[in-house]
């Protein structure tokens, strides 16, 4: 009797070991079933990450950008500078750029079935090609005009969301990446991050715009009042320094002409509170996605504030100011749209595809702005742009465009970070861009031609 009492026991503790096995495999069947089918075991995949049989993935246009030949290799565009220019988009083989296209749908691009695998018999594949809504020519005439700088460009269309230029350098040619060791660590760094989403850079000038705002919207009487420059301010015993002594100045010309010593009081007057509250209502400290990319944030925050200094500084987007370029074309967007943004968005929604997954909507965002500042906000953009960036030589492919460039000190032994933000006013070309150029130097002349290029294309090739 004793015997059975232990044999039976035996087998109660076998069965419950196998019970407990199974349910963990088919836990981590359910779970993780997509990563193993790029194991490195599974050979028939590995070398490629699974793409080998991956769809193809085309621009807005049905040009092709990346495809899988016959012999399971994975090609990419035949121009060397569009397959740089888009490599942050699409990807490469490696799926080091986590945000990209090939990483984030892989398991929709290879048609991967819980059933079947990566053999799904051919007849039965779903529609595994993805289009994009980006173009592909105006991308390079970005990725060109960048001269070799890092930075970021992105240009969406601000009444539909469809993004149409995200380029991000450091790039790489995905059909021949680079080895990257010591050697060359610093040309490359930062090169597996999509600038455009991923990344947040110090605003200088462009965040004159937030303080415009918060001026607009908490000043009854800003437009009537008058401003003295003499080209350095003191606030709390420590300078705010500005480019020109600009002298007696208005509000107008003040934004016109990026008057620091004007926008730093501005930013001291209406105090942390007002100025935090409209700088998070325009997305500061606040996540968005796009396309599934949960987007770097923009920061304003002034937590770590001494005194009215650095409050001033931060009206001019120095101290510890942030902003993301992608967050800030959908703020130019909110601008143009009077106050509030589409959403962009990059996987073309038509793909019955990516209409199943529901990541491709475009959606109305919350409002960041009244009509009225939206409306304001326009005004001043709109006299900047055709005083000061028409007047030498800046076009945006021959439309009217509102716009305001920043030139942001980043470190002593460091040229500025040169930016451009704005959108144009075109029936049939509604664009919001922003361009960020590290260490460009002054916004007008780093930033602009980029964003000149892009919208140019754009016109011209439509
Ligand atoms: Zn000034």
């Amino acid at each position: 009797m004793k015997r059975i009492m232990t044999r039976s026991f035996l087998i109660l503790i076998v069965t419950l070991a196998v019970v407990a096995g199974m349910c963990l495999l088919a836990f981590r069947v359910v779970t993780q079933n997509d990563q193993w089918v790029a194991q490195p075991y599974n050979g028939h995949v590995a070398s490629s990450n699974g793409l080998a049989q991956a769809g193809s993935i085309t621009d807005r246009d049905e040009v092709v950008l990346a495809y899988t030949n016959d012999n399971e290799e994975r090609v990419y565009h035949e121009d060397f500078a569009t397959r740089c220019a888009l490599m942050h988009v699409v990807g490469d083989n490696s799926l080091n750029i986590s945000t990209a296209v090939q990483s984030m749908y892989r398991g929709e691009l290879t048609g991967y079935s819980f059933v079947f695998g990566l053999g799904v018999p051919k007849s039965l594949r779903t529609n595994n090609s993805i289009e994009l809504t980006v173009d592909a020519d105006a991308c390079k005439a970005a990725y060109e005009a960048m001269g070799g700088k890092d930075g970021a460009c992105v240009v969406y269309n601000y009444k539909t969301g469809e993004v149409l230029v995200d380029i991000s350098t450091p790039t790489y040619d995905p059909q021949n990446p680079p080895e990257i060791n010591e050697d060359n660590e610093d040309e490359y760094d930062g090169v597996y991050l999509d600038n455009v989403m991923s990344s947040s850079y110090t605003p200088g000038s462009i965040f004159k715009i937030i303080t415009a705002a918060c001026a607009i919207e908490n000043i009854p009487d800003i437009y009537e009042r008058t401003f003295q420059c003499s080209g350095e301010y003191d606030i709390d015993g420590e300078p705010i320094t500005c480019e020109n002594a600009h002298g007696t100045i208005d509000f107008t010309t003040a934004f016109a002409q990026s008057c620091n010593v004007v926008f730093a009081q501005l930013a001291v007057e209406l105090g942390e509170e007002k100025m935090t509250e409209t700088a998070t209502k325009m997305g500061f400290n606040k996540s968005f996605e796009v396309s599934g990319v949960t987007l770097s944030k923009s920061v304003y925050n002034l937590e770590n504030a001494l005194g009215d200094n650095q409050i001033g500084w931060s009206g001019i987007g120095q101290f510890e100011d942030l902003a993301n370029p992608m967050h800030m074309a959908i703020m130019c967007g909110a601008i143009a749209q009077g106050g509030t943004p589409v959403t962009p968005y990059l996987l073309d929604s038509d793909s019955s595809l990516l209409q199943k997954l529901g990541v491709t909507k475009a959606k109305q965002s919350e409002q960041m702005l009244s009509a009225d500042t939206a409306t304001k906000l326009q005004e001043l953009m709109r006299s900047t742009a055709d005083y000061y960036y028409n007047a030498r030589g800046l076009t945006m492919g021959g439309l009217n465009f509102c716009a305001k460039t920043g030139t942001a000190e980043t470190g002593e032994d460091k040229a500025p970070n040169g930016w451009i933000v704005g959108f144009t006013e075109d029936e049939n070309h509604p664009y919001a861009f922003a361009v960020v150029v590290e260490e460009g130097g002054y916004g007008i002349s780093a930033a602009g031609p980029v964003a000149s290029a892009a919208i140019s294309s754009l016109v011209n090739n439509p």
